[in-house]
């Protein structure tokens, strides 16, 4: 894979970057296999600079973006829809924080829709829904299993022609090469007073700076990370404000989180009993936050 050695920070600009972390992937070795949702090699990482103007950690030198969407596209997860239980009651809580801002019956687009269990409570919610997601596969199992048909593609090919008054971007801000770029595209799809959904992990929390380098976050499909300071920055130079923002705490099986820590017990022997245990895993190092689009 080709990668690019940046000289600036790719959110702010600003050419005041450090090296945050060494890297250990081998780019030559990276494959679509990586870059799955459920993916369990946790520890690699590309090598990653900090930046001193925003705070943003950011994979320098950076892996090539079309390398990377070509890798989306054709990821398959089926773990991915198997966690769906556990996902829903984690995206169950963000509807119910989402309805005390954007009501029901809302137009709502869902930025990397994956299989599509978010769309499909958000629809049972009363919001009416659209999704982006780039992985046929994936956006074949939202149409098998919700009957969803959603854009597939990138958010820049998104052709858009409605505004919506709640845009979601839930993981998905960690992936991207340019965040930048990206709100860039989302900002405008957006009703003035609309509401950007943000859910991505948090670098400045207490579990990221304990567990350095073997932070659970840290696998290749993350390329960058933001703290408080990082994401208010990336919001409010695209016209949001923040109006409630809350540490995230996931949903997992108890089947997922062994099999994440002891891959040799992955099996149908603790499958059954273990997937049936639900774990809620607070470990507060991921961010929720809800941004209302400023009134020109
Ligand atoms: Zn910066």
């Amino acid at each position: 894979m080709k990668l690019t050695a940046l000289d600036r920070c790719p959110s702010c600009r600003s050419e005041r970057i450090r090296l945050f972390k060494k890297g250990t992937v081998e780019p030559q070795a990276v494959s679509a296999g990586d870059f799955k949702i459920t993916d369990s090699h946790y520890g690699s990482r590309w090598t990653f600079f900090a930046c001193r103007g925003c705070g943003l950690v950011f994979a320098n030198p950076v892996p090539d973006p079309e390398a990377i969407a070509r890798f989306y596209a054709a990821l398959e997860d089926e773990e991915y829809s198997q966690e769906g239980e556990g996902r829903g009651r984690n995206f169950n809580v963000i509807l119910k924080r989402l309805g005390r801002l954007v009501p029901a019956g809302s137009a709502l687009l869902d930025v990397g829709a994956a299989s599509g269990i978010f769309l499909n409570l958000a629809r049972a919610a009363g919001y009416r829904v659209q999704g982006i997601e780039p992985s046929s596969a994936l956006a074949d199992d939202a149409e098998r299993l919700f009957g969803l048909k959603l854009f597939r593609g990138s958010a820049e090919q998104f052709p858009g022609g409605e505004e919506f008054q709640a845009v979601t971007l839930l993981d998905v801000l960690e992936h991207v090469t340019d965040p930048n770029a990206l709100l860039a595209t989302l900002s405008p799809l957006l009703a003035p007073g609309g509401v950007l959904v943000v859910s991505t992990p948090d670098i400045g929390s207490l579990a990221a700076r304990l567990m350095g380098g073997r932070w659970w976050h840290y696998r290749v499909a993350h390329i960058n990370f933001f703290d408080r300071r990082a994401l208010e920055r990336l919001l409010d130079a695209h016209g949001f404000d923040i109006v409630l923002r809350r540490r995230f705490a996931w949903n997992f099986s108890a089947y997922y989180l062994v099999t994440r820590l002891l891959p040799i017990l992955k099996g149908p022997a603790l499958q059954r009993p273990l997937k049936k245990l639900h774990l809620k895993l607070q470990l507060f190092d991921s961010w929720e936050v809800y941004a209302r689009k400023r009134e020109k």
